[in-house]
């Protein structure tokens, strides 16, 4: 049953279980999304399904689901069966090409027609940094487009301040990419920073760099700047405009492939991509990233000079689990979409109708198992990229209602411009359950 907590007293021991921790991991986690200065502390001790427990013994329903990798939920059982399998018949790390490596990546070609060859690595992070590598060198081009909130992931090649504030952001709707961290040395210098959804900063952007441009990479949904949609027309206008300048274009779809629809944003857009990055979903909670391309341009790595490697990718634990996650998802595509989509409308329509009800200025934005509630600081017609979300959305009011709902039992990450993401294991129950907390914490902290 559900355990109450009316203050943070509840979560004693994740606080002190944090402190702990941070003597000996410098932040006492290892992803510093995790352990934000306004994060109440949570220490997770165990998953099922749609429900998480914290080491105090307090239940959530999580609507974060480890940021997306956990599409079939906590703990399914079809993939620790075949995990179990895969360590105790065969092995979890072999050191050679292994059979579930080859079908695994039988079955997501089986999903994503844009790929004819793809490689294994072991994050988004790695699988993006190889993915703009394999553009450099097939178009033997250096520059690299991208656009502001969008992440793709860590390293040297792309690590933006990709929530960077509006008064570092050039009025023309393009510049050089600000650093994401220290460290860093001149890695950067080839990359531009372009205003989202916006097709004449980019048209701008091109005209200066268009003949230096190697791709232009995007998330397909602004996932990581308060889930914005594409404009109808846009991906499209995109890939014809990087193609006309002799460019390819990346679709990072770490967060929506196998999520918005099985074969990812390319398959509900109908837009495909040059390259495509596919990672969290794929997963079911193991750590996995891939890229891959048409046969002719990953001829850079079976017939060129581009290298791709990793000890641990494509390892055999991480591909069994894959694999039950693609046999769960082909075997019945219709009805397990139709359940995320079904889920997803009934906490994003029950949550525009709180909000409508009781006049909070918001946009919920939703497709498919992935919606945002963003809440605003007055009316806005819309919010149609990072800059916009920066200037209305009302981050601090957010992670006030944030901190409300964890105390009452329903997770999502405090910072408004994070999504939430929901599994085949919320049910219709679930989602009653969380609205009822919802209308409850909206009439407390955001009325
Ligand atoms: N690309 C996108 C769109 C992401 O959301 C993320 C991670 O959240 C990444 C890349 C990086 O993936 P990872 O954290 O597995 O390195």
């Amino acid at each position: 049953g559900m355990i109450s907590k009316t203050d943070s007293s509840g979560a004693a021991i994740s606080a002190k279980t944090l402190e702990r921790g941070r003597k000996s991991i410098a932040g006492g986690d290892s992803s510093t999304m995790r352990v934000l200065p306004y994060h109440i502390p949570l220490v997770a001790d165990r998953g099922e399904g749609c429900r998480l427990w914290d080491v105090d013994g307090n239940e959530y329903i999580d609507l974060n689901m480890a940021y997306g990798p956990l599409l079939l939920g906590h703990r399914p059982k079809q993939v620790i069966e075949a995990v179990y399998r895969q360590i105790s018949e065969q092995g979890s790390q072999l050191g050679f090409p292994t059979e579930v490596t080859i079908r695994v990546a039988e079955k997501l070609k089986m999903l994503f027609p844009s790929i004819e060859l793809l490689r294994f690595a072991n994050s988004g992070t790695e699988a993006c940094a190889s993915a703009i590598r394999l553009a450099r060198t097939y178009t033997g081009r250096r520059k690299l487009i991208m656009f502001e909130g969008h992440y793709h992931g860590w390293s040297e090649a792309v690590f933006t301040k990709y929530h960077a504030p509006l008064d570092m952001l050039p009025e023309c709707g393009y510049g050089p990419a600000i650093p994401g961290t220290s460290g860093m040395t001149d890695a950067l210098d080839d990359v531009i920073t372009v205003q989202w959804n916006d097709l004449d900063a980019l048209e701008r952007c091109l005209g200066e760099h268009g003949a230096d441009a190697a791709a232009v990479i995007m998330e397909p949904i602004s996932g990581n700047a308060g889930l914005i949609m594409p404009r109808e027309g846009y991906l499209q206008s995109v890939r014809e405009m990087i193609h006309d300048r002799g460019g390819l274009l990346i679709f990072d779809e770490v967060i929506t492939g196998m999520r918005v629809s099985p074969g990812g944003a390319q398959e509900h857009y109908m837009v495909s991509p040059d390259i495509s990055v596919v990672s969290k979903a794929m997963g079911g909670g193991y750590p996995v990233g891939s890229f891959g391309a048409s046969a002719e341009i990953m001829s850079c790595i079976t017939d060129g000079p581009l290298f791709h490697g990793g000890v641990f990718s494509g390892n055999a634990i991480v591909m069994s689990a894959a694999e039950a996650v693609l046999d769960t998802v082909l075997a019945d595509k219709e009805n397990i979409y139709a359940h995320l989509h079904a889920v997803a409308d009934q906490l994003a329509g029950g949550i525009r109708e709180i909000y409508t009800r009781l006049n909070i200025p918001a946009h919920v934005n939703h497709l498919g198992p992935l919606l945002a509630g963003l809440i605003t600081k007055e009316e806005v017609e819309g919010l149609y990229n990072y800059r916009d979300v920066r200037r209305h959305c009302d981050f601090e009011r957010y992670i006030q209602f944030q901190h409300h709902m964890q105390r009452a039992g329903v997770y999502f990450h405090p910072n408004e411009f994070e999504p939430m993401f929901l599994s085949t294991a919320h049910t219709s129950a679930d989602i009653d359950e969380v609205l009822e907390k919802w209308e409850d914490g909206a009439r407390q902290c955001l009325v």
